[in-house]
């Protein structure tokens, strides 16, 4: 089976690439490389000793994608392309709106033009927004006004277009895959993430203070109402979340309708104990600093991941301990990321 995989130079999409090949699919990548590069993708082919067919284009060139389903013939599209800064989309929102919302729609016509009805789209444990319990279930409503940034809300919205393209046309099958905090890299330490600049998430500033390359790590807020005071999340390995989008595909290929997954490992762990983690795995203690909070943080959430363990037989399998070692590795090979 063919998958075209949007985004696939990027960070979940060169796992997801890697896994697919593994498992004996074909795989084409559409990404215009704004926030990745082609040498990702070389990696992966050197690591499966596979082909991939890449075009580097942009969501919004309607005509580039229709040349590259007219020539691939893509089964099925995992749609990973997008803007993912949650704070950079408070600035220009606008940007974020133009890239993830017509990016997407562009998508979906030239999809329903070339009769290409499955997908797998990248969603974020962001669109649950604040509840009343940090056990977020697939269930539990999501509205607009609960999402803390303009990117999340572009992530709500292309949920709710889709669900109704699917209620319109019953022949779409779309998985949407709900992502808690993806961390760690390949075990080869040969393709991992590659932040540009100073990194906003955690794991990724870590490791960069681990190598040196930043001074300190700041720790934002120790006086939320959990035990050591720092926030918690359900950190994933991005091994695991690439497997997923293989098993979302399985899915898909039973023609499900819309169905609606929670990737995570259903454990949390604090700040701190991501930190101390990552000490144990680069041998060293690591410079940190107390600093107040940062704004739109929420103190606790975690994923229930029952439903995507009895429906897609997909279970996070790799633990703290794994993610940090791997992405130690990734970040001592490539001390420069994928540039020489
Ligand atoms: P990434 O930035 O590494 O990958 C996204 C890729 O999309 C990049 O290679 C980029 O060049 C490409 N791209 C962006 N806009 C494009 C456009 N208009 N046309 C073509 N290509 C375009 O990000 P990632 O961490 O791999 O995330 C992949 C997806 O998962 C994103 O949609 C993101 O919002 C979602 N997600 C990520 C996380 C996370 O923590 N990393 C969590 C939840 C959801
Ligand atoms: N965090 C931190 N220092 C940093 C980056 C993040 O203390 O330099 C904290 C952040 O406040 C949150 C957690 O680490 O509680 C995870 O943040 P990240 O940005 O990685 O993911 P998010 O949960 O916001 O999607």
């Amino acid at each position: 089976m063919k998958i075209l995989v949007t985004g696939g130079a990027g960070y979940i999409g060169s796992h997801t690439c890697l896994e697919l090949l593994n498992a004996g699919y074909e795989v084409v990548v559409l990404d215009n490389l704004y926030n990745s590069c082609e040498e990702s993708l070389k990696r992966v082919e050197k690591l499966t000793g596979k082909k991939i067919s890449f075009y580097e284009v942009d969501l919004l060139d309607v005509a580039g994608m229709e040349k590259l389903f007219e020539a691939e013939k893509p089964e099925a599209v995992i749609h990973f392309a997008g803007l993912k800064a949650v704070g950079e989309s408070c600035k220009v929102p606008l940007k974020y709106f133009t890239n993830n919302l017509s990016g997407t729609i562009n998508l979906l016509n030239v999809m329903e033009k070339y009769n290409v009805k499955k997908l797998v789209f990248s969603s974020s444990a962001t669109v649950y927004g604040v509840q009343e319990s940090p056990a977020y279930t697939e269930e539990m409503k999501t509205s607009s006004t609960a999402v803390s940034s303009p990117y999340g809300r572009t992530k709500l919205m292309i949920e709710d277009m889709l669900k109704d393209i699917c209620a319109a046309d019953p022949s779409w099958n779309v998985a949407l895959l709900r992502y808690f905090n993806p961390i760690g890299a390949h075990e080869s330490g040969e393709i991992g993430e590659d932040p540009q600049g100073i990194p906003n998430n955690l794991v990724p500033y870590v490791a960069k203070v681990a190598i040196g390359e930043l001074d300190h790590i700041n720790v934002f807020g120790d006086d939320y109402e959990t035990p050591d005071g720092t926030c918690i999340r359900d950190y994933l390995h991005v091994v695991d979340l690439a497997i997923g989008h293989e098993k979302a595909i399985v899915k898909l290929n039973e023609e499900p309708g819309l169905v609606i997954y929670n990737l995570g490992t259903g454990k949390g762990y604090s700040v701190l104990d991501v930190i101390k983690s990552f000490e144990d795995a680069c041998g060293k203690e690591l410079p940190k600093v107390m600093a107040p909070r940062r704004a739109g943080d929420l103190p606790e959430y975690f994923s229930v991941p029952a439903k995507a363990e009895k429906e897609l037989g997909w279970k996070a399998e790799r633990g703290i301990k794994e993610m940090c070692e791997d992405t130690w590795r990734w970040q001592s090979k490539n001390p420069k990321g994928y540039r020489k």
